[in-house]
């Protein structure tokens, strides 16, 4: 995919990214709006704060790309030496940018309401190589940068801030405008059919043929996530309508191929398709979470709007709340336990009946590492959906870590309460 088209190289620089004490997803957000505006990012490189690592990867990225964009380094402390690197590496010299200055004046002085006067180590981040173009950062101190292509390879570079959320402004600010000006870009078209209920393997058996049948210009992907499987393809070329028009067939070709397992055709979380559906039939939700401790709660309030349909959650990790306040008996608890289908049932009926809710969601089980047994080994999860008249459950045994069978346990239950909506109106 990468012959004839604009190419581009990600250096995100920091000793922190190197150690995976912080995980760098500042390559992954610039990446995702390269894609969208058509440039191809052909490699992705992390430095260390280290003088010579830094000027290779300038060298070796700028030989190959048409752009490379450069993230860190750019902070007050002595760990922070891309700036002063930038300016050797483009031969130009450190110059004090007044607009800058006034920038760094008025945040110390009027945002973060620093006392005392303006130290010198601050001053610095208003000068910038006089060879560059400044990109102004709206949200924080140190500036972006812009450097003409130049030298053999003749890459544009730009170097922003590390902090993500100024790097983010300073992307679409300023240098996804600058792109969209220089550069004559294809148009990349994304379409996603989400699936769940199967493996990919079993899907790939369902899609050999249509695999076969696609042109050099459409590619098929599969991206599973926490036992969901999401199709995506991508379709390329010069004019939005036409590539557009070449893709629609093939995408619903696909769709038709995987329906028994299609959960959406929009590249969207359960947690939105569920909320799509009952804000469609005006109905509510609430969640009775044990072993999942809130998360599938958090899910769904991370989506913006779904206080029109999510009324809370009763997180009933201890005995004691399951029964006080969701009413399990306490029979249940001290014969089959708290991880069973009689428990999960009395959640949701409980969670119905105490959130005043149409539709509830319960999880019980044991995540691990610790607390298993041999009638109920780590990754024994029970799940219930229900409504006033009906109740159903569904057993799961899963594997592996902690974080990775609550992430589970969530989408499964997720994908139950779907199903569950779907077929009892
Ligand atoms: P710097 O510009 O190097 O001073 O970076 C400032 C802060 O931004 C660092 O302490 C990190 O917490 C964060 N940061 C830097 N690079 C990245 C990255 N690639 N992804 C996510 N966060 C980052
Ligand atoms: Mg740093």
């Amino acid at each position: 995919m990468s012959t004839n088209s604009v190419n581009a190289s990600i250096i995100t620089i920091g000793d922190e990214l190197l150690i995976g004490q912080t995980i760098d997803t500042n390559s992954a957000f610039i990446a995702q709006e390269l894609n969208k505006i058509g440039v191809w990012v052909r490699r992705r490189v992390a430095v260390g704060d280290v003088y010579d690592d830094i000027w290779n990867a300038l060298d070796e990225e700028g030989a190959q790309s048409d752009i490379v964009i450069i993230t860190g380094g750019l902070g007050p402390t002595a760990d922070d030496i891309t700036k002063p690197l930038l300016c050797n590496y483009f031969g130009g010299k450190l110059v004090l940018d007044e607009k800058v200055l006034a920038h760094v004046k008025y945040l110390f002085e009027q945002v973060f309401r620093r006392p005392g006067a303006l130290l010198e180590r601050n001053i610095k981040q208003a000068e910038v190589p006089d060879v560059c173009t400044v990109l102004h950062n709206a949200r924080g101190t140190a500036p972006g940068m812009m450097f003409p292509p130049s030298g053999g390879g003749g890459a544009l570079f730009f170097s922003l801030p590390g902090v993500p959320h100024e790097m983010k402004g300073l992307i679409k600010d300023e240098v996804i405008p600058r792109l969209l000006k220089e550069f004559e870009l294809p148009t990349i078209i994304h379409r996603t059919a989400f699936t769940a209920g199967t493996g990919e393997s079993i899907l790939a058996e369902l899609l050999t043929e249509f695999e076969k049948s696609l042109p050099e210009s459409i590619k098929l992907a599969y991206l599973p996530n926490y036992g969901m499987v999401k199709l995506r393809l991508t379709a390329r070329g010069n004019n939005k309508e036409e590539v557009e028009k070449e893709l629609l067939p093939y995408f619903e070709k696909l769709q038709d191929l995987i329906k028994e397992y299609l959960v959406t055709n929009e590249d969207v979380g359960l947690e939105i398709v569920v909320g799509n559906l009952l804000k469609a039939k005006n109905k509510m939700m609430g969640t009775a979470e044990s072993c999942t401790g809130g998360y599938i709660a958090h899910l769904i309030t991370a989506v913006a709007g779904s206080s029109d349909y999510y009324k809370g959650s009763i997180i009933s990790y201890a005995n004691e709340v399951k029964e006080n306040v969701l009413g399990v008996r306490r029979d249940t608890l001290s014969t089959v336990g708290a991880v069973s289908e009689e428990t999960v049932k009395e959640m949701v009926a409980g969670a119905i009946k105490t959130l005043n809710v149409d539709y509830a969601v319960a999880t019980s089980g044991i995540m691990g590492p610790g607390g298993g047994s041999e009638e109920k080994p780590v990754g024994t999860v029970w799940l219930a959906v229900g409504n006033h008249q009906k109740i159903e459950t569904l057993k799961l045994n899963l594997r592996f870590d902690r974080q990775r069978n609550i992430g589970m346990t969530a989408a499964n239950a997720l994908n139950l309460l779907r199903k569950f909506i779907i077929a009892n109106g």
